[in-house]
């Protein structure tokens, strides 16, 4: 029986191009291995998918009995509801160390940087496996879209290293060009309902022992977002309630001018204000030069609920 590698939960383009990209790896070297996802696929990473030629990876949620790798997330609450009944072969991961365990010896390669695809792309080169141009493409796109055309605070030497070296392989001259292209097809809001864009890159943590739910919506222009901030606002109201959780945010972070505005519902009033040092207007705040969900949204919100 083949391995499965999954990413997490609201699968992204990182998830998806790793479990794609992992199982190739690990198939090469001998280990059959296949690709599967949580969940449904945002438009990004569709337009990666048919981009470089591929087929959705097998939709699958439950993993009792099964062996995996886990790629993009070692936090319970992201992966597979039944992980505790699968045998967990491998980590591979580059954001705080989560609290999945194993019962067994396990392969884990987790590293600072900016993207999961640049640490795969580290593990073809140690085993000396040469990437197809397709599969290199796919991991450009993760990393392009993970380190927001390198912008993000997570970007580091070597995911950039990583995109010139992927973007030779695949044959793309203009790796920035296709970065934007990108992110334009990830901007297109306009006519999605209200919760789908609320729950489209949308991560629960567990901080404190309070449930915490933090969403994302990238875009190259914030306006975008102008007639729906209401809805968007009540909505996340609702998700909260749904979901008995402390607290919800969803950040609206404008690619080109480098921040996010925050819309936050909580049982706590002064929430933004403890972490961010910046309190909420209308259960709205701008936080300047904030990219990133990972790096300077959930350490501050983490150390301030513990
Ligand atoms: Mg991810
Ligand atoms: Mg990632
Ligand atoms: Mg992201």
């Amino acid at each position: 029986m083949p391995a499965y590698v999954v990413g997490h939960k609201i699968p992204d383009s990182d998830s998806i191009a790793s479990a794609i990209a992992l199982s190739y790896l690990k198939t090469s070297i001998g280990e059959p291995t296949v690709p599967a996802r949580l969940g449904e696929l945002s438009p990004e990473t569709l337009f990666l998918l048919e981009r470089f030629g591929f087929e959705q990876p097998e939709l699958k949620t439950s993993y009792a009995g099964e062996e995996i790798y886990i790629v993009d997330h070692s936090d319970k609450v992201q992966g597979p509801d039944d992980i505790d009944e699968a045998t967990i072969l491998g980590i591979i991961d580059h954001h705080k160390l989560g609290d999945i365990t194993t019962s067994t010896p396990l392969e884990i390669w987790v590293r600072p940087v900016g993207c999961t695809n640049t640490i795969i792309k580290m593990m073809y080169d140690f085993h000396n496996v040469a990437i197809p141009k397709e599969i290199a493409g796919l991991m450009m796109g993760a990393i392009l879209s993970d380190t927001v055309i390198f912008k993000s605070p997570t970007c580091t030497t070597a995911d950039i290293k990583c995109v010139e070296a992927l973007a030779d392989i695949a044959g793309i001259e203009d790796y920035k060009a296709f970065g934007m292209e990108m992110f334009t097809v990830k901007s297109a809001v306009l006519g999605t309902p209200i919760r789908d864009l609320v729950l489209r890159d949308f991560k629960d943590f567990n901080m404190g022992g309070k449930k915490v739910g933090i969403g994302q919506l990238e875009v190259l222009d914030l306006s975008i977002f102008d007639a729906m901030k209401d809805d968007l606002q009540a909505d996340i109201a609702t998700l909260k309630a749904e979901g008995e959780r402390h607290s919800v945010m969803l950040l609206l972070t404008d690619i080109m001018k480098e921040g996010s505005e925050v819309l936050v519902v909580s049982d706590d009033n002064d929430l933004t204000l403890n972490a961010y040092g910046k309190a909420t207007t209308d259960g709205k705040v701008w936080l300047d030069g904030v990219l990133s969900r990972k790096k300077q949204v959930v350490p501050p919100l983490q150390d301030s609920l513990a």
